[in-house]
């Protein structure tokens, strides 16, 4: 009889067994039928790793921009910007400069506009003081808000704007920070974006000492609210690669990341890959030169970001990059995409990042799905996203609704995003063990209770989610 109950008992379990789905096959099931809204709130509500690939000055929010403006009349900062122009400049001014003439909602400081005369400064409004239709104009002058804008206003424009926004330090700290609370709040545990220390200044114009803005980002960084966010951060040093002193700026970054490791982890290279003058192998030389002197200096690269085919990829390789920024034409390189099959080099995918600056038409054209399911590391990242007007939890919507991400391949794409981040081993090893931990946690809640485990789960989400994905706060 004891052996019968035994086989009775032994039967039962193993039918349950038989029955328990995995994780994979709850997420295949709820995709199915879940709304926008429920997947949005769940994919914001689940763990994700780092953002490896973000630019601390276009992951700024324009909102965040101007309360920060405003909050900085405290230390004595006033801004203005450009709300028309009365033509106060003759024939042939240079618009082909940083901040040109003939572009609007240009910003400056206050010692800049006492310079101009008073034609130029009848052009200028300060910013506490735009009316709310300007209020509004500004607002949208600095992010990708018409189908008329992409890839030129972005990069001709946009920075042009941003101008001399990017040079207090103080505000580049707490937008920062401020990007660290939006991240931990959709689940991120790690930031790494790039933030220089050269070119600021104070009120008066006077300029900063670089050791003194890193000495504002170390205990800026060190603040309650700060640390309350859950996210580590660190910096890359990013280098523009088309100037004329390239290289002499690479050597001076190179050297200052190399002795400033408690925050800076890495250099990455910026801008349009297709200016002839910022190819890879223009650097080799240098970087060559550099590792016989430094070490512990990593290589984030923005590579494969064009329109042509070419070997900027296999060529950042060569530079000695362990990471490529985007990597999207690697499909017209084959030996090189071959090479990077189960490789240490990851791709930092910016899905937004590229349909918005029309490097693809729509996704269909997108290499993500064969990057990942080729097993080239791969991670998701948010590049410029205040420009965009988005989130992280809105490349993982795109990929999820584009790409049919299963969820080991989503826990996949987050783990790699902090096992090639640049901070040090232990650290690594630390977000990494409470990355799974919070991923199981994250499966219990979800098997055990549905979407009710997310009831307090209030996803924030921005102007891109709402048009794109009809998600709407
Ligand atoms: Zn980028």
């Amino acid at each position: 009889m004891r052996m019968l109950y035994l086989l009775i008992f032994l039967c039962v379990n193993s039918m349950s067994f038989a029955h328990a789905k995995t994780f994979d096959e709850e997420f295949e099931a709820f995709k199915k039928t879940a709304s926008a809204q429920a997947l949005y709130t769940f994919l914001y509500a689940m763990p994700k790793g780092g953002d490896l690939h973000n630019h601390s000055t276009g992951s700024n929010l324009s909102e965040w921009w101007y309360a920060e403006i405003l909050a900085q009349q405290e230390k004595g900062y006033r801004y203005y910007t450009k709300v028309k122009i009365n033509n106060c400049r003759a024939y042939g001014s240079n618009e082909f400069t940083q901040a040109p003439y003939l572009l609007l909602f240009v910003n400056i400081q206050a010692y800049e506009y006492e310079k101009l005369d008073s034609c130029e400064q009848s052009e200028y409004v300060g910013i506490q003081d735009l009316n709310p239709e300007q209020k509004k104009a500004w607002l949208n002058s600095i992010r990708l808000d018409k189908s008329s804008e992409g890839r030129d206003e972005f990069f001709q424009t946009h920075w042009a704007r941003i101008n001399s926004l990017m040079s207090n330090p103080y505000m580049q700290a707490n937008l920062i920070v401020k990007n660290m609370q939006a991240f931990g709040a959709e689940g991120l545990t790690y930031l790494e974006t790039d933030a220089g220390v050269r070119g600021f200044v104070h009120p008066d114009g006077s300029p900063f000492d670089s050791e003194e803005v890193y000495q504002i980002y170390l205990e800026r960084f060190a603040q309650k609210d700060a640390l309350a966010t859950g996210v580590t951060v660190r910096l890359q040093y990013a280098l523009v690669r088309f100037i004329t002193q390239a290289e002499d700026a690479l050597k001076w970054m190179y050297g200052f990341v190399a002795s400033h490791p408690e925050l800076y982890v890495g250099v990455d290279m910026v801008g349009r890959e297709d200016n002839d003058k910022g190819h890879p192998l223009r650097f080799l030389p240098t970087l060559r030169a550099l590792r016989h002197q430094y070490h512990g200096v990593n290589l984030s690269i923005h590579a494969g970001e064009s329109d042509e085919p070419n070997h900027h990829i296999r060529d950042t390789l060569l530079l000695g990059a362990t990471r490529i920024g985007h990597g999207l034409n690697l499909t017209g390189d084959p030996d090189t995409l071959l090479l990077m099959r189960y490789s240490q080099y990851l791709i930092e995918i910016n899905l937004i990042s590229n349909l918005l600056l029309e490097y693809v038409d729509d996704y269909t054209q997108h290499p993500f799905p064969e990057y990942l399911r080729l097993g080239i590391p791969v991670a998701l990242s948010t590049d410029d996203r205040g420009m965009w007007d988005s989130n992280m939890t809105d490349e993982y919507y795109t990929g999820v609704t584009n790409f049919n991400l299963s969820w080991s391949e989503l826990v996949k794409t987050g783990a790699n995003s902090l096992a090639h981040a640049f901070v040090d081993e232990k650290t690594k090893q630390q977000l990494l063990d409470d990355y799974k931990q919070r991923i199981a946690a994250f499966e219990k809640a979800f098997s055990d209770k549905k979407m009710a485990a997310f009831e307090k789960v209030k996803p924030e989400s921005y102007s891109f989610a709402c048009k794109q994905f009809k998600v709407c706060h």
